[in-house]
Protein backbone atom coordinates (compact mmCIF):
# COMPACT_ATOMS: atom_id res chain seq x y z
CA UNK A 1 0.00 0.00 0.00
CA UNK A 2 0.91 3.79 -0.80
CA UNK A 3 1.73 5.67 2.16
CA UNK A 4 -0.57 8.13 0.08
CA UNK A 5 -3.14 5.88 0.49
CA UNK A 6 -3.38 7.01 4.21
CA UNK A 7 -1.83 10.48 4.77
CA UNK A 8 0.59 11.20 6.99
CA UNK A 9 -1.53 11.27 10.03
CA UNK A 10 -2.65 7.75 9.42
CA UNK A 11 0.44 6.67 9.49
CA UNK A 12 1.10 8.00 12.46
CA UNK A 13 -2.17 6.44 14.10
CA UNK A 14 -0.47 3.18 12.74
CA UNK A 15 2.83 3.54 14.65
CA UNK A 16 0.52 4.54 17.50
CA UNK A 17 -1.26 1.61 17.72
CA UNK A 18 2.28 -0.44 17.34
CA UNK A 19 3.16 0.83 20.61
CA UNK A 20 0.27 1.64 23.24
CA UNK A 21 0.94 3.88 26.54
CA UNK A 22 1.78 1.33 28.78
CA UNK A 23 3.53 3.04 31.43
CA UNK A 24 2.05 5.43 33.42
CA UNK A 25 4.95 7.94 33.50
CA UNK A 26 4.01 8.63 30.19
CA UNK A 27 1.59 11.24 30.67
CA UNK A 28 1.10 12.23 26.61
CA UNK A 29 2.85 9.81 24.41
CA UNK A 30 2.05 10.11 20.39
CA UNK A 31 -0.41 12.42 19.22
CA UNK A 32 -0.17 16.22 21.07
CA UNK A 33 2.42 18.71 20.40
CA UNK A 34 5.14 17.30 22.66
CA UNK A 35 5.39 14.09 24.92
CA UNK A 36 4.75 14.65 28.64
CA UNK A 37 6.52 12.44 31.02
CA UNK A 38 6.48 12.03 34.57
CA UNK A 39 9.84 12.48 36.47
CA UNK A 40 8.63 12.88 40.04
CA UNK A 41 5.14 13.34 41.62
CA UNK A 42 5.90 17.17 40.55
CA UNK A 43 8.04 17.66 37.32
CA UNK A 44 6.83 16.64 33.86
CA UNK A 45 9.44 16.44 30.99
CA UNK A 46 8.43 17.58 27.68
CA UNK A 47 10.18 16.28 24.65
CA UNK A 48 9.29 17.43 20.98
CA UNK A 49 11.31 16.43 17.64
CA UNK A 50 10.78 17.96 14.33
CA UNK A 51 13.09 17.53 10.64
CA UNK A 52 13.31 20.22 8.60
CA UNK A 53 14.07 18.61 5.27
CA UNK A 54 15.61 20.46 1.39
CA UNK A 55 13.27 20.78 -0.98
CA UNK A 56 10.33 19.39 1.25
CA UNK A 57 10.47 22.34 4.08
CA UNK A 58 12.75 24.92 2.64
CA UNK A 59 14.91 26.00 -0.47
CA UNK A 60 18.25 27.60 -0.34
CA UNK A 61 17.54 30.01 -3.18
CA UNK A 62 15.33 31.23 -0.81
CA UNK A 63 16.38 31.16 2.69
CA UNK A 64 19.88 31.78 4.25
CA UNK A 65 21.48 29.51 6.68
CA UNK A 66 20.85 32.24 9.65
CA UNK A 67 17.02 32.33 9.28
CA UNK A 68 17.30 27.99 9.15
CA UNK A 69 18.67 27.90 12.20
CA UNK A 70 16.49 30.51 14.19
CA UNK A 71 13.19 28.47 12.35
CA UNK A 72 14.80 25.27 13.24
CA UNK A 73 14.71 26.31 16.53
CA UNK A 74 11.37 28.08 16.54
CA UNK A 75 9.42 25.04 14.96
CA UNK A 76 10.05 22.64 17.74
CA UNK A 77 9.60 25.61 20.70
CA UNK A 78 6.73 26.39 19.32
CA UNK A 79 5.62 22.92 20.42
CA UNK A 80 6.75 23.20 24.04
CA UNK A 81 5.13 26.58 24.68
CA UNK A 82 1.69 25.02 23.20
CA UNK A 83 1.95 22.28 25.98
CA UNK A 84 2.54 25.35 28.39
CA UNK A 85 5.73 24.38 29.20
CA UNK A 86 9.82 26.10 29.37
CA UNK A 87 11.84 25.10 26.86
CA UNK A 88 15.13 23.91 28.81
CA UNK A 89 17.54 21.92 26.06
CA UNK A 90 18.21 21.57 22.98
CA UNK A 91 19.64 18.33 20.53
CA UNK A 92 20.46 19.23 16.62
CA UNK A 93 20.88 16.24 14.12
CA UNK A 94 22.30 17.69 10.73
CA UNK A 95 22.55 15.45 7.50
CA UNK A 96 25.47 17.45 5.74
CA UNK A 97 25.87 17.50 1.90
CA UNK A 98 29.38 18.52 0.56
CA UNK A 99 28.51 21.46 -1.04
CA UNK A 100 27.53 23.14 2.10
CA UNK A 101 30.31 25.15 3.83
CA UNK A 102 31.06 25.82 6.77
CA UNK A 103 30.38 28.95 7.28
CA UNK A 104 27.20 28.31 6.44
CA UNK A 105 26.83 25.61 9.47
CA UNK A 106 28.69 28.42 11.50
CA UNK A 107 25.56 31.02 10.24
CA UNK A 108 22.66 28.32 10.55
CA UNK A 109 23.90 28.05 14.06
CA UNK A 110 24.49 31.39 14.83
CA UNK A 111 20.53 31.70 13.92
CA UNK A 112 19.50 28.82 16.31
CA UNK A 113 21.51 30.46 19.05
CA UNK A 114 20.11 33.83 19.07
CA UNK A 115 16.43 31.83 19.21
CA UNK A 116 17.46 29.24 21.76
CA UNK A 117 19.17 31.50 24.23
CA UNK A 118 16.49 34.47 24.12
CA UNK A 119 14.35 31.32 25.64
CA UNK A 120 16.95 30.25 27.96
CA UNK A 121 17.47 27.06 25.79
CA UNK A 122 20.85 25.27 26.28
CA UNK A 123 22.38 22.99 23.28
CA UNK A 124 23.63 19.52 24.68
CA UNK A 125 24.03 17.47 21.94
CA UNK A 126 23.51 16.27 18.47
CA UNK A 127 24.45 13.89 15.20
CA UNK A 128 26.50 15.16 12.49
CA UNK A 129 26.57 13.07 9.09
CA UNK A 130 27.08 13.59 5.13
CA UNK A 131 23.81 13.87 3.40
CA UNK A 132 23.89 12.52 -0.22
CA UNK A 133 20.61 14.35 -0.86
CA UNK A 134 20.36 18.07 0.47
CA UNK A 135 20.45 19.72 3.55
CA UNK A 136 18.50 17.16 6.64
CA UNK A 137 17.77 19.19 10.28
CA UNK A 138 16.37 17.63 13.17
CA UNK A 139 15.73 19.30 16.28
CA UNK A 140 14.59 17.68 19.57
CA UNK A 141 13.73 20.03 22.30
CA UNK A 142 13.01 19.38 26.09
CA UNK A 143 11.17 21.56 28.52
CA UNK A 144 9.62 21.25 31.60
CA UNK A 145 5.93 21.56 33.03
CA UNK A 146 4.01 20.72 35.80
CA UNK A 147 0.96 18.52 35.11
CA UNK A 148 -2.03 20.51 36.71
CA UNK A 149 0.09 23.73 34.19
CA UNK A 150 0.41 21.84 30.95
CA UNK A 151 -2.32 21.94 28.49
CA UNK A 152 -3.01 19.37 25.75
CA UNK A 153 -5.31 18.67 22.60
CA UNK A 154 -7.59 17.16 23.94
CA UNK A 155 -9.56 19.21 26.55
CA UNK A 156 -11.98 21.43 24.30
CA UNK A 157 -15.72 20.81 25.16
CA UNK A 158 -18.64 21.80 23.43
CA UNK A 159 -19.58 25.86 24.58
CA UNK A 160 -15.70 26.84 24.66
CA UNK A 161 -14.85 29.74 23.08
CA UNK A 162 -11.72 29.26 19.92
CA UNK A 163 -8.90 31.87 20.40
CA UNK A 164 -5.59 32.40 18.61
CA UNK A 165 -3.01 34.85 19.35
CA UNK A 166 -1.48 37.23 16.65
CA UNK A 167 -2.51 36.95 13.20
CA UNK A 168 -2.63 34.20 10.54
CA UNK A 169 -1.54 33.41 7.02
CA UNK A 170 1.22 36.08 6.99
CA UNK A 171 3.97 33.05 6.74
CA UNK A 172 1.90 30.93 3.96
CA UNK A 173 1.89 34.52 1.94
CA UNK A 174 5.45 35.00 2.71
CA UNK A 175 6.38 31.71 0.99
CA UNK A 176 4.34 32.64 -1.87
CA UNK A 177 6.28 36.25 -2.25
CA UNK A 178 9.79 34.30 -1.13
CA UNK A 179 9.57 31.99 -4.24
CA UNK A 180 8.58 34.08 -6.04
CA UNK A 181 10.86 37.20 -5.10
CA UNK A 182 14.64 35.98 -3.86
CA UNK A 183 17.05 35.51 -1.51
CA UNK A 184 17.26 35.38 2.16
CA UNK A 185 14.97 37.62 4.66
CA UNK A 186 13.22 38.68 1.54
CA UNK A 187 16.33 41.15 0.67
CA UNK A 188 15.03 40.83 -3.16
CA UNK A 189 11.71 40.33 -2.36
CA UNK A 190 9.98 44.43 -3.14
CA UNK A 191 7.58 46.11 -0.73
CA UNK A 192 7.55 46.60 2.50
CA UNK A 193 4.71 44.48 3.41
CA UNK A 194 6.31 41.80 1.42
CA UNK A 195 9.52 42.03 3.31
CA UNK A 196 7.32 41.49 6.70
CA UNK A 197 5.29 38.57 5.67
CA UNK A 198 8.71 36.95 4.15
CA UNK A 199 10.44 37.30 7.46
CA UNK A 200 7.65 35.96 9.17
CA UNK A 201 7.84 32.66 7.28
CA UNK A 202 11.75 32.23 7.37
CA UNK A 203 11.96 33.51 11.38
CA UNK A 204 8.51 32.57 12.82
CA UNK A 205 8.51 34.24 16.55
CA UNK A 206 7.29 30.62 19.05
CA UNK A 207 4.92 32.10 21.31
CA UNK A 208 6.49 30.62 24.29
CA UNK A 209 5.83 33.31 26.98
CA UNK A 210 2.15 33.19 26.21
CA UNK A 211 1.65 29.96 26.01
CA UNK A 212 2.90 29.47 29.35
CA UNK A 213 0.78 32.47 30.84
CA UNK A 214 -2.45 30.38 28.97
CA UNK A 215 -0.99 27.78 30.87
CA UNK A 216 -0.40 28.87 34.53
CA UNK A 217 -3.86 31.37 34.11
CA UNK A 218 -5.56 28.21 34.11
CA UNK A 219 -8.38 29.19 31.54
CA UNK A 220 -7.70 27.04 28.36
CA UNK A 221 -8.79 23.65 28.50
CA UNK A 222 -6.93 22.51 25.02
CA UNK A 223 -4.01 24.27 23.12
CA UNK A 224 -2.15 23.69 20.10
CA UNK A 225 0.23 25.31 17.99
CA UNK A 226 -0.97 26.33 14.58
CA UNK A 227 2.02 24.51 12.46
CA UNK A 228 -0.05 23.04 9.79
CA UNK A 229 -2.54 25.49 9.23
CA UNK A 230 -5.73 27.19 11.34
CA UNK A 231 -8.43 24.55 10.20
CA UNK A 232 -5.99 21.38 10.04
CA UNK A 233 -4.34 22.14 13.71
CA UNK A 234 -8.61 23.26 15.17
CA UNK A 235 -9.14 19.57 13.39
CA UNK A 236 -6.69 18.24 15.28
CA UNK A 237 -7.99 19.53 18.93
CA UNK A 238 -11.46 18.38 17.68
CA UNK A 239 -10.61 14.86 16.50
CA UNK A 240 -8.76 14.87 19.85
CA UNK A 241 -11.57 16.27 22.24
CA UNK A 242 -14.42 14.20 20.39
CA UNK A 243 -15.87 17.82 19.43
CA UNK A 244 -16.79 19.94 16.59
CA UNK A 245 -15.85 23.94 16.22
CA UNK A 246 -17.69 26.71 13.96
CA UNK A 247 -15.60 29.66 13.04
CA UNK A 248 -16.63 32.86 11.98
CA UNK A 249 -14.86 34.03 8.97
CA UNK A 250 -14.81 37.81 9.44
CA UNK A 251 -13.56 37.33 12.93
CA UNK A 252 -10.22 35.28 12.02
CA UNK A 253 -7.18 37.83 12.17
CA UNK A 254 -5.72 39.10 9.17
CA UNK A 255 -2.23 41.40 9.27
CA UNK A 256 -2.96 44.54 7.18
CA UNK A 257 0.17 43.38 5.52
CA UNK A 258 -1.57 40.39 4.34
CA UNK A 259 -4.17 42.02 3.12
CA UNK A 260 -2.28 44.63 1.21
CA UNK A 261 -0.25 42.06 -0.48
CA UNK A 262 -3.22 39.26 -0.85
CA UNK A 263 -4.26 41.41 -3.87
CA UNK A 264 -1.55 40.58 -5.71
CA UNK A 265 -0.89 37.12 -4.39
CA UNK A 266 -3.18 33.77 -6.35
CA UNK A 267 -5.57 33.70 -2.99
CA UNK A 268 -7.22 35.44 -0.70
CA UNK A 269 -6.07 36.65 2.84
CA UNK A 270 -8.86 34.19 4.64
CA UNK A 271 -7.60 31.68 2.57
CA UNK A 272 -4.19 31.93 3.42
CA UNK A 273 -5.10 32.24 7.30
CA UNK A 274 -7.47 29.22 7.28
CA UNK A 275 -4.84 26.86 5.47
CA UNK A 276 -1.72 28.10 5.15
CA UNK A 277 0.28 27.14 8.33
CA UNK A 278 3.58 28.12 9.72
CA UNK A 279 1.65 30.74 11.64
CA UNK A 280 3.44 29.50 15.00
CA UNK A 281 0.99 31.32 16.43
CA UNK A 282 -1.17 29.39 19.68
CA UNK A 283 -4.62 28.38 19.14
CA UNK A 284 -6.81 27.43 22.53
CA UNK A 285 -9.95 26.99 23.78
CA UNK A 286 -11.34 28.55 27.31
CA UNK A 287 -14.94 27.82 28.38
CA UNK A 288 -17.15 30.84 28.99
CA UNK A 289 -16.92 31.40 32.94
CA UNK A 290 -13.39 31.24 32.21
CA UNK A 291 -12.46 34.01 30.20
CA UNK A 292 -11.83 36.80 32.63
CA UNK A 293 -8.99 34.54 33.71
CA UNK A 294 -7.12 34.98 30.41
CA UNK A 295 -3.92 36.47 31.25
CA UNK A 296 -3.24 39.94 29.67
CA UNK A 297 -0.29 39.26 26.94
CA UNK A 298 1.66 41.59 24.80
CA UNK A 299 0.14 40.59 21.54
CA UNK A 300 -3.21 40.78 20.66
CA UNK A 301 -5.75 37.64 21.59
CA UNK A 302 -9.20 36.48 18.94
CA UNK A 303 -12.39 35.35 19.73
CA UNK A 304 -12.98 33.09 16.55
CA UNK A 305 -15.50 30.92 17.20
CA UNK A 306 -16.54 28.40 19.56
CA UNK A 307 -16.75 24.45 20.18
CA UNK A 308 -20.04 22.60 19.33
CA UNK A 309 -21.17 19.09 20.27
CA UNK A 310 -21.41 18.07 16.37
CA UNK A 311 -18.08 16.79 15.21
CA UNK A 312 -16.98 18.40 11.48
CA UNK A 313 -15.49 22.30 11.49
CA UNK A 314 -17.90 24.65 9.82
CA UNK A 315 -17.12 27.99 8.71
CA UNK A 316 -19.69 30.66 9.21
CA UNK A 317 -19.30 34.18 6.83
CA UNK A 318 -20.45 37.76 7.11
CA UNK A 319 -23.90 36.92 6.19
CA UNK A 320 -24.86 34.11 8.76
CA UNK A 321 -23.87 31.18 6.03
CA UNK A 322 -22.28 28.01 6.88
CA UNK A 323 -20.15 26.17 4.84
CA UNK A 324 -18.05 22.81 5.96
CA UNK A 325 -14.83 23.63 6.60
CA UNK A 326 -12.14 20.63 5.21
CA UNK A 327 -8.88 20.62 7.37
CA UNK A 328 -6.97 21.15 4.50
CA UNK A 329 -3.13 22.68 6.38
CA UNK A 330 -0.09 21.22 5.41
CA UNK A 331 0.19 17.24 5.07
CA UNK A 332 2.84 14.94 3.88
CA UNK A 333 2.27 12.38 2.01
CA UNK A 334 -1.59 14.13 0.69
CA UNK A 335 -2.50 12.48 -2.11
CA UNK A 336 -3.73 15.41 -4.62
CA UNK A 337 -4.81 14.31 -8.18
CA UNK A 338 -2.45 11.31 -7.55
CA UNK A 339 0.35 13.51 -6.59
CA UNK A 340 1.66 14.22 -2.86
CA UNK A 341 1.82 17.97 -1.95
CA UNK A 342 5.12 19.09 -0.93
CA UNK A 343 5.84 22.49 0.88
CA UNK A 344 7.85 23.92 -2.16
P1 LIG B 1 3.55 18.84 15.23
O1 LIG B 1 2.98 19.35 13.93
O2 LIG B 1 3.00 19.50 16.44
O3 LIG B 1 5.06 18.78 15.23
P2 LIG B 1 3.12 16.17 14.24
O4 LIG B 1 1.87 16.25 13.40
O5 LIG B 1 4.45 16.20 13.56
O6 LIG B 1 3.04 17.32 15.36
O7 LIG B 1 3.06 14.86 15.12
C1 LIG B 1 1.91 14.48 15.84
C2 LIG B 1 2.30 13.44 16.87
O8 LIG B 1 2.80 12.25 16.25
C3 LIG B 1 3.40 13.89 17.83
O9 LIG B 1 3.08 13.33 19.09
C4 LIG B 1 4.65 13.22 17.27
O10 LIG B 1 5.63 13.01 18.27
C5 LIG B 1 4.09 11.91 16.75
N1 LIG B 1 4.88 11.32 15.62
C6 LIG B 1 5.04 11.83 14.38
N2 LIG B 1 5.79 11.01 13.61
C7 LIG B 1 6.13 9.95 14.40
C8 LIG B 1 6.91 8.78 14.21
N3 LIG B 1 7.51 8.50 13.03
N4 LIG B 1 7.06 7.93 15.25
C9 LIG B 1 6.48 8.19 16.45
N5 LIG B 1 5.73 9.28 16.69
C10 LIG B 1 5.55 10.16 15.69
MG1 LIG C 1 2.65 21.31 17.20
Amino acid sequence: MKISALGEFGLIRNIQRLFPRTSPSTLIGIGDDAAALRLSSAAVLLATTDMLLEGVHFDLSYTDFYSLGWKSAAVNLSDIAAMGGIPRFCLTSLGIHPRITVEQIAEFYRGFRALARSHKAVLVGGDTCRSRNGLVISVTVLGETKKAVMRTRSGARPGDRVFVTGSLGDSAAGLEILKTGGKGQGARVRGREEKKLALKHLRPIPRVAEGRAIALSGCASAMIDISDGLSSDLGHVCEQSRVGAEIHADKVPLSRDLRRAAKKLKKTSLEYALSGGEDYELLFTVPPAQIKKLPPLKIPVTEIGMIVRERGLSLIDGAGKRTLLKPRGYEHFRPINGRAKRRI
